[in-house]
């Protein structure tokens, strides 16, 4: 693995964060004690990210929640890759399982976002992760492989990706995954890769959970051997606690 071992990723959804929210969240953040092997993001709503940027200190990196598939153009309501690039944004947020079920984006589509995005010199975070039926029908390395595969096929590179695994069932809902649930998808991704990609894509690239990651139930996940990290949502707006999550990956 890379020698920074983990990512963070912070979304935070569409309905968290006013402008004075979020000036005492990135205070926080400015002043939080983080390690330093760990590569820390936050992806604010939109309409904040240039205020996240324009104020957070260089030692996070910040990413967009979403991009548009192409070049800018006539797409009333989308945001471009050039727009997040303009103002500093390194990072997008692609396939989160509320784009895909309450949105409806596709496999297809979100590749396509992967693929420009990476083309044009973001790093992606890929998401993927089973619904609650899906795991109860036995599914859920088949929903994850075939999700990683639309990443897999139109990808230009896997240097700039981190995947992040996420059931759906665990993402707001306070059901955490066990270490040993988490485990077992996240070894089973690393396999993939190494027979579908290669053997050093494999090794470096992190696979990082998230579903109702906390304080208290980082610690014994980040010790699994494939988790490198986290993607947290509501634990991400509470300062102190997320700096807890960012200290146990390490
Ligand atoms: P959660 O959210 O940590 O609140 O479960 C995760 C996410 O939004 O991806």
């Amino acid at each position: 693995r890379k020698p920074c071992r983990a990512v963070i990723a912070m979304a935070g959804s569409g309905k968290n964060g006013t402008k004075d929210s979020i000036t005492k969240l990135v205070s926080d953040l400015n002043s939080a004690k983080l390690e330093t092997d760990v590569d820390v993001v936050v992806a604010p709503p939109f309409v904040y990210l240039d205020q996240v940027n324009a104020t957070l200190t260089d030692r996070i990196e910040v990413s967009a929640q979403n991009s548009w598939i192409g070049k800018g153009g006539a797409f009333t309501g989308e945001i471009s890759v050039e727009q997040l690039k303009d103002i500093g944004c390194k990072w997008v947020i692609l396939g989160h399982s509320e784009r895909r079920h309450v949105i409806g984006e596709d496999d297809q589509f979100i590749g396509k976002k992967a693929a420009y995005a990476l083309n044009e010199g973001l790093g992606v975070i890929a998401c993927i992760g089973e619904l609650l039926e899906e795991r109860e029908a036995g599914k859920t390395f088949d929903v994850c492989f075939q999700q990683l595969k639309s990443f897999a096929d139109v990808v230009p590179s896997w240097d700039n990706i981190v995947i992040a695994y996420e059931p759906v069932w665990a993402i707001g809902t306070g059901k955490v995954a066990t270490p040993q649930q988490a485990q077992e998808v996240h070894v089973a991704v690393r396999d993939w890769l190494k027979k579908n990609v290669s053997e050093e894509v494999a090794s470096k690239t992190r696979i990082i959970y998230g579903g109702s990651v906390n304080g208290s139930n980082c610690v014994e996940l980040a010790k699994q051997e494939d988790i490198d990290g986290f993607l947290v949502g509501g634990a991400s707006l509470k300062g102190p606690e997320f700096a807890t999550i960012v200290n146990s990956v390490i």
